[in-house]
């Protein structure tokens, strides 16, 4: 990279606003790091998100740590769902596995929120810790062109797609499972497409739904209903993508009359109460997490499929660890950026993620194999009971375990 002198220079420069790089970079302030975040999307959008669709399922760790950024308090509570329980059923049986907390934990499974509601909690949190705390600078609309480490070694130097350059002590890549930093650090990542398409869309529905969770694997179709309130759920629906389309382009009247078929009207008549929206599902494991003065968090590291709902958590888990490596080290007077330092977190975060990407992956594979014996072998684990069940120990298990 051509070297010129650089305008701005920052402890960490963070390519990606998303919720990651947001509650990264409001971790690193109040630990006095100061960070410069990066995003090709305009501040406006950043600030007040438009709805995708997604609801996500957060773990006690994950508000814990939304707790102490001061996100959680800015996410208003008619915004939380409550989950109590979570059904999970098999094909066109009305049998199905309870997921509850056990007798003496509190009355709740988790909690859901809309990914919108998050961003925007997020973003707010930030201004005010940024305002308060170490600086917090933005390019907004802006990509990175290349980067490049310094000639001491001591820091990356990076250009922006205008011309200007910054230099930072550690370059931190938070910009999506496709990221286009991680393949500009020559980062290679292990990508499963899965041939499928998710739905989500928010639904009201006749019958309640008692703020239980259902996830059924029917036969070509996996479904997933998510409590919002009483008589409303968000419908996530998996199929491959010609007959996703099929769906998509239907009339609202016959969507409606196609997700309560699908439902086997198991909650009455289904009408839409929001846009449905469409994702390809691809999951992403990186092969690396850091490069010399670079690291990968939230999705840019671990892509996880959403069925098992880990994605942010994990990335909030990655905040977590790596922001408190860093925070412990300026306090030490040390140097934020260095290798030891990236090493132990890649080791901590690796071992925190691949067991549940992998065993994420099995799950998908098992649940979406339509031939007989994998279709009997999800009806067998499904009876052997609670303990047997991967889902349950998946999903319950993450999900009320604390932060620790
Ligand atoms: C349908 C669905 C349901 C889900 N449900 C759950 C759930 O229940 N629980 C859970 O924990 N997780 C869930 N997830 C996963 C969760 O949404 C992601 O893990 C989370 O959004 C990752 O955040 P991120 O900040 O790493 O990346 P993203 O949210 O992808 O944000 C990336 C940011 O980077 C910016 N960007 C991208 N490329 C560039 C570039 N080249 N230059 C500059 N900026 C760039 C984008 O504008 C964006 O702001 C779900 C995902 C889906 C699709």
């Amino acid at each position: 990279m051509e070297r010129s002198n650089p305008s701005t220079r920052v402890d960490v420069a963070i390519v990606g606003a998303g919720p990651i790089g947001l509650c990264f970079a409001n971790a690193l302030s109040r630990r006095g790091v100061s960070a410069l975040l990066i995003d090709r999307q305009p501040r406006a959008s950043l600030e007040a998100p438009p709805s995708d669709g997604r609801e996500i399922a957060l773990t006690r760790a994950s508000q814990e740590t939304l707790e102490a950024l001061d996100v959680w308090p800015r996410i208003p509570h008619e915004e939380r769902a409550t989950m109590r329980a979570a059904k999970v059923f098999d094909g066109q049986s009305l049998f199905a596995m309870q997921i509850a907390p056990r007798a003496g934990q509190d009355a709740e499974l988790g909690c859901l929120v809309p990914n919108r509601v998050i961003r925007g909690a997020a973003h707010a949190a930030l201004s005010a810790a940024s305002e308060a705390r170490a600086e917090v600078l933005w390019r907004t609309e802006s990509e990175v062109e290349a980067f490049a480490p310094s000639a001491d070694d001591t820091r990356v130097e990076i250009r922006l797609a205008g011309g200007e350059i910054l230099e930072a002590a550690l370059l931190v890549a938070a910009d999506s499972r496709f990221s286009t930093t991680r393949r500009a650090m020559g980062i290679p990542a292990h990508t499963y497409q899965h041939g499928q398409h998710m739905l989500v869309c928010r639904m009201h529905h006749a019958q309640p739904h008692d703020f239980t969770a259902w996830e059924w694997f029917g036969h070509g179709q996996t479904l997933a209903l998510l409590p919002v309130d009483s008589h409303c759920s968000s419908v996530v629906l998996t199929l491959p993508p010609a007959q996703m389309d099929a769906l998509m382009t239907l009339p609202q009247a016959d969507f409606e009359t196609e997700i309560t078929r699908r439902l086997e009207g198991r909650l009455g008549t289904m009408t839409q109460a929001a846009e449905a929206r469409r994702y390809p599902l691809v999951s992403v494991y990186a092969e690396r997490f850091v490069g010399p003065r670079q690291a990968l968090l939230g999705d840019a590291a671990v892509g996880m499929h959403p069925v098992t709902a880990h994605g942010f958590n994990l990335g909030l888990e990655g905040v977590r660890r790596l922001a408190g490596l860093i925070g412990d080290a300026r306090e030490a007077g040390q140097d934020i950026g260095a290798p030891r330092l990236l090493a132990r977190y890649q080791r901590e975060q690796r071992l925190a993620t691949g067991p549940l990407f992998a065993a994420t992956l099995a799950i998908v594979g098992l649940y979406t194999d339509e031939r007989p014996p994998a279709r009997l072998l999800r009806k067998a684990i499904l009876r052997a009971g609670e303990a047997a069940w991967p889902v349950r120990r998946l999903i319950a298990g993450h999900l009320m375990r604390s932060a620790g």
